[in-house]
C-alpha cells in the first residue's frame, strides 16, 4: 500500500513536470519525481526483506539507506537553487509540441549510483530467495524479480538512449499492484494440494475416501497399513458398504461408532467417523471414513476403571466395584436366588500386632485366593475393607461345607501355639433383591455379630430374629430425620439432689414421642444412632433445648439450677464440640458452669490426646466436665490423672450393694468417693432407688444423688411444676 501510494505520487509528479509549461513548476515536479524514486526503491527494499525474510535482522542497513535518501532528497530539492543535479531544457517533438526535459549535471550521478545500489540489493535479495525456496514458491519470487528487472531495464533504456519520456514510470504503479497480488493473493494450487496431501498422509488417523460409485479414490498411509497389511493398495470396500449406500436419500449422512481391529495380532480400538459429501446443489459426491486410534485412551480408561473397582492387595473387587457387580448380577439373573456371604477374621488387629503387617497382608491374600478358588462363575466376591470379605453366590451352590473347608484351610495358615485364628462367616439370604446391596452386607455382618464370642470357626445366619431387629433399625434410621424436624424428640429432666436433698442439677435425657409407638426409650435408638453417626444431630438438638431452658429459668430467678447433658463419643468426631457448645451458651447468654457435660470413659479409648485437648478447651471456657458411668467399663485410674474432669458420676447398678458382696461394694464406693475428693472432684451417685441406699450414701460424703428414689426423668413441664418454686 505504501509502495503503491509512493508510486502514484511519483508518477503524478513526473506527468506534471512534463505537461506543465512553467519551468519552475516543472523543476519542482522533477525534484519530486527523483526523490520519489528514492522512496519507491527504499519501500521496495523494505518490502523485499519483509516478504522474503532475507536479511531481515539487519537494523543498520535500513537506517543508512534512509539517511542517504533524506540527504539526497535535500540535495535534489536544493537543485532549484544551484542546479547541481539537473537543468531543464525545452525538448521539441514537433514544431509546436514541446515539453521540459532535463539534462543531467554532476550530482545526478551520485543520485543514480545510490539508486542502483539499492536496485542491486533488491535484485540480490530476490535471487537469493529464488534459489533457496522450494519449487512451489520459486514462481512467486522469480515473477516479482522479472517484473522488477523489466522496469529497471526500461528505466536504463530511457536514461541511456535518451528516450523522450520515461515509460518505466507507468509501470511503477502496475508493478506495485503486481507485487501486492503475488505477496497477498497468490497461492499456487499445486502447493496447497501438496500441503494437504502431505498432512493427510502423515495424520495419525486412517482416512479413506470413496466416490459416488463406491470406488475407493484415496486412502492415506495409515489406512493402508490398517486395512492392507499385505501391501496391495486396494481397500476392501465391502466392509463399509452398509454405511455408504450413498444414493439413498434418507440414509445417514454423518455417524460415528467404535470398532476393534486386529493389527499384527494385537487388538486396536478405533473411533470411526463416517461423513458424506454433497455438492453445492445437494447432489451426493462421495464419502469418507476416518479412523482414530483410541486404544491408548481405552486402555488407560480400563486400567483406571480396574483400579477404582479393585483392591490392590488381593486383586479382589473393592466395595464400590462389588456393589456395582452385585447389582448387575441380580438384575441380569432374575430367576436365580442368591445369598450374600460375608467373612470376618476375628481379632485381625491382633494378628497385625503379633505377626506384623506383612504377614497379615499375606493372610488376606490367602483368604482372597481361597475364596476365588472356591466360588465359580456366576458368583463374585470382594474385600470390603481390612479383613472383611463378601461373596455373592447362587443359593443353590452354597453349602456350609464349602465355607467350612475354606475357613479351616485359611486359619491353618497361621495356626501356632500362641494363636489360633478364627474366621466368622455370616450368611444373608437375599429375600429382597431390590434392597440396597449395603443392607445385604450389613445383614450378613449382623449375623456375624451374633457369634462374635465364638472361639472356633463358625457360620451364622441372618435369621428371622436378626432380620426383625435389622428391619426395626432400618425403620428407625429412615424415620429419624423427620422425627427430628417434627419435634418428636423431647427432653426429659431427672432431678439430681445435693446433700440437703435440694434439687440443684437436672440430667437431660431424651425421649422419642413416636406418633404410633408412643414413648420410645433411648436405649432402643441411641446405640443405633451412634453406630450410624446421626447421634450428633439429636445431641445438638437436646443441648439447645437444655440451654434454652436454662435461660428461661434464669429469667424466672432460678439461676442456681443447672443441667447435665450427655455427649456421645461420636460427637467428638462429627462436630466441633467447642464451637457448638460455646456457640449455644453465647447465643442464650448463660454461664457455662450451668451446662454440665457428661462424657463416658469410652471417649478416651481412641485418640486420647485429641479428646483431652478438646475437653481442656471446654473446661477452660468454663464448662464443668463429668465422667459418666465411672467404673462401668474401660476405666483406668490413670485416666483420672490425665482427664481434667470436675465431677465423677457413678452408677449404683455397677455396685451390687444390697447383695452378698454388699460389704465390698460399699468399700468401693467409699474408696472412690475418697479418691475423687483427693483429686478435688465432686461425686454424683446415680441409680439410687431405696431409702437404705440414701441413708448409706449420705455418710460416704457423696456430693449429689440421682435416681428413681427421688424422681424419674420427667417431661420439662412436670419437672418445672415440681421443682421450681
Ligand atoms: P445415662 O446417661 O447413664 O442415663 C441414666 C439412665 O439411668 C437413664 O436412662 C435414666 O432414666 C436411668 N435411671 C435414672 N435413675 C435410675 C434408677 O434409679 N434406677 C435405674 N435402674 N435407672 C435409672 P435412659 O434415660 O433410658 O437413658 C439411657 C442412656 O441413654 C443414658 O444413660 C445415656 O447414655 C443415653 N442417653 C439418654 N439421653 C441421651 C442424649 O440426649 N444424648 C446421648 N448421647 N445419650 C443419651
Ligand atoms: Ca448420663
Ligand atoms: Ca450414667
Amino acid at each position: 500500500m505504501q509502495l503503491f501510494t509512493i508510486a502514484i505520487v511519483t508518477c503524478a509528479a513526473y506527468t506534471y513536470a512534463i505537461i506543465t509549461g512553467d519551468i519552475k513548476r516543472a523543476e519542482i515536479g522533477y525534484a519530486i519525481y527523483f526523490a520519489g524514486i528514492d522512496w519507491i526503491l527504499i519501500a521496495f527494499l523494505s518490502y523485499a526483506r519483509q516478504y522474503t525474510r532475507v536479511w531481515l535482522d539487519s537494523y543498520a542497513a535500513p537506517l543508512i539507506t534512509v539517511t542517504i535518501a533524506v540527504v539526497d532528497n535535500i540535495s535534489l530539492f536544493s537543485n532549484y537553487k544551484w542546479h547541481h543535479a539537473f537543468i531543464l531544457k525545452e525538448k521539441y517533438l514537433g514544431p509546436n509540441d514541446w515539453f521540459y526535459a532535463f539534462d543531467i549535471n554532476d550530482y545526478y550521478l551520485v543520485h543514480l549510483t545510490y539508486c542502483y545500489i539499492i536496485v542491486a540489493l533488491i535484485v540480490a535479495i530476490f535471487i537469493k530467495k529464488t534459489i533457496q525456496t522450494s519449487g512451489f514458491h520459486r514462481n512467486r519470487y522469480s515473477a516479482i524479480l522479472i517484473m522488477f528487472l523489466g522496469i529497471i531495464l526500461l528505466n536504463v533504456l530511457y536514461l541511456f538512449f535518451d528516450y523522450p519520456v520515461d515509460v518505466s514510470i507507468c509501470f511503477y504503479a502496475i508493478g506495485a499492484a503486481f507485487v501486492g497480488y503475488y505477496s497477498l493473493l497468490y497461492n499456487p494450487k499445486t502447493f496447497v494440494e501438496y500441503m494437504l496431501t502431505t498432512i493427510t498422509e502423515r495424520m495419525e488417523c486412517a482416512l479413506i475416501a470413496f466416490d459416488e460409485n463406491d470406488n475407493c479414490i484415496y486412502s492415506n498411509q495409515f489406512a493402508n497399513r490398517l486395512f492392507c497389511p499385505t501391501g496391495d493398495k486396494k481397500i476392501h470396500e465391502d466392509r463399509f458398504r452398509k454405511w455408504r449406500v450413498g444414493k439413498e436419500t434418507n440414509s445417514i449422512s454423518n455417524t460415528s461408532w467404535n470398532e476393534v481391529y486386529n493389527i499384527d495380532g494385537d487388538e486396536y480400538r478405533f473411533d470411526v467417523h463416517f461423513n458424506k459429501i454433497y455438492d453445492k446443489k445437494g447432489y451426493y459426491c462421495g464419502c469418507y471414513l476416518s479412523f482414530y486410534d483410541v486404544t491408548g485412551d481405552y486402555i488407560a480408561y480400563e486400567e483406571e476403571k480396574y483400579r477404582n473397582s479393585h483392591d490392590s492387595l488381593t486383586g479382589a473387587l473393592n466395595r464400590e466395584g462389588f456393589f456395582e457387580e452385585v447389582r448387575k448380577i441380580l438384575n441380569e439373573n432374575q430367576g436365580v436366588e442368591y445369598v450374600m456371604v460375608c467373612c470376618n477374621i476375628k481379632g485381625f488387629k491382633l494378628i497385625n500386632d503379633i505377626f506384623g503387617p506383612e504377614e497379615a497382608d499375606q493372610l488376606l491374600i490367602r483368604c482372597a485366593d481361597t475364596i476365588r478358588e472356591k466360588i465359580r462363575k456366576g458368583s463374585t466376591f470382594a474385600r470390603l475393607d481390612a479383613d472383611r470379605f463378601a461373596v455373592l453366590m447362587p443359593k443353590s451352590r452354597y453349602t456350609e461345607e464349602l465355607f467350612m473347608t475354606g475357613m479351616n484351610r485359611v486359619s491353618s495358615y497361621i495356626d501356632n501355639a500362641q494363636y489360633r485364628m478364627v474366621i466368622l462367616v455370616g450368611v444373608y439370604d437375599i429375600f429382597d433383591r431390590e434392597a440396597p446391596v449395603i443392607s445385604m452386607v450389613d445383614g450378613a455382618f449382623l449375623a456375624i455379630d451374633s457369634i462374635r464370642n465364638n472361639f472356633k470357626n463358625s457360620i451364622a445366619y441372618y435369621g428371622d430374629m436378626l432380620r426383625h431387629e435389622y428391619m426395626t433399625e432400618q425403620k428407625i434410621i429412615s424415620e429419624f430425620e423427620e422425627a427430628l424436624q417434627t419435634g418428636q424428640f423431647a427432653m426429659f429432666l431427672q432431678p439430681i439432689v445435693n446433700a440437703d436433698k435440694k434439687v440443684v442439677i437436672a440430667e437431660a435425657l431424651v425421649r422419642w414421642i413416636h406418633p404410633d409407638r408412643g414413648i420410645i426409650s433411648p436405649a432402643s435408638f441411641i446405640p443405633l444412632l451412634e453406630k450410624t453417626g446421626y447421634i450428633y444431630k439429636l445431641d445438638m438438638y437436646i443441648w439447645e433445648q437444655a440451654v434454652r431452658r436454662l435461660a428461661y429459668w434464669d429469667s424466672l430467678g432460678h439461676g442456681e439450677l443447672s443441667i447435665s447433658v450427655n455427649i456421645s463419643v461420636k460427637d467428638f468426631y462429627y462436630i466441633d464440640l467447642y464451637e457448638t457448645l460455646v456457640g449455644l451458651v453465647e447465643k442464650y447468654s448463660i454461664a457455662p458452669q450451668r451446662l454440665k457435660l457428661e462424657i463416658t470413659e469410652s471417649v478416651f479409648m481412641t485418640e486420647k490426646e485429641r479428646q483431652i485437648e478438646i475437653i481442656n478447651s471446654l473446661k477452660e471456657y468454663g464448662f464443668l466436665i463429668e465422667i459418666d458411668d465411672f467404673g462401668s467399663g474401660y476405666s483406668s485410674l490413670n485416666m483420672l490423672k490425665e482427664v481434667p474432669a470436675d465431677i465423677l458420676k457413678m452408677d449404683m447398678a455397677f455396685l451390687s450393694i444390697e447383695e452378698k458382696n454388699a460389704r465390698k461394694g460399699r468399700k468401693i464406693v467409699n474408696t472412690i468417693v475418697a479418691l475423687a475428693k483427693a483429686l478435688d472432684m465432686l461425686v454424683i451417685i446415680e441409680g439410687v432407688e431405696t431409702q437404705s441406699q440414701v441413708d448409706y450414701l449420705s455418710q460416704t460424703g457423696a456430693d449429689y444423688l440421682q435416681g428413681y428414689f427421688f424422681d424419674k426423668p420427667l417431661p420439662v413441664k412436670r419437672f418445672e411444676e415440681f421443682y421450681l418454686d
